[in-house]
């Protein structure tokens, strides 16, 4: 599921006014148990018994944010210490961020 559908979800209620909905999205996290975020992940549904959700809001919806939530912030994957970082190199095709390439060099 791709964060875009999240994004274009949010631009689209933003355009409508709908501020609650837009509010809501932008604070899953605070409504979402960190056991609830993995189950979504996992796609396992039952969660939804659990959670307090209003019916506008879908389980691909959920999935979007969830999918998103793992992996946030901008930048690219460093393949060094995995994480996203905004700054780095790309060396052969791949991605080394800032601060593990400062180490590379010290180990040279
Ligand atoms: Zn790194």
């Amino acid at each position: 599921m791709s964060n875009e559908f999240f994004e274009q979800t949010v631009i689209n209620l933003t355009r409508k006014g709908a501020e609650d909905r837009v509010r809501l999205l932008k604070n899953l996290h605070k409504k979402v148990l960190p056991s609830q975020l993995e189950r979504i992940q996992k796609n396992d549904k039952s969660v939804l018994k659990e959670m307090f959700m209003p019916k506008w809001v879908s389980w691909e919806l959920l999935r979007a944010w969830a999918d998103n939530f793992k992996r946030p912030g901008k930048g690219k994957q460093c393949i060094l210490c995995d994480e996203k970082k905004e700054n780095g190199i790309d060396f052969n095709e791949r991605f080394i961020c800032e601060s593990c390439f400062v180490r590379l060099k010290q180990l040279e």
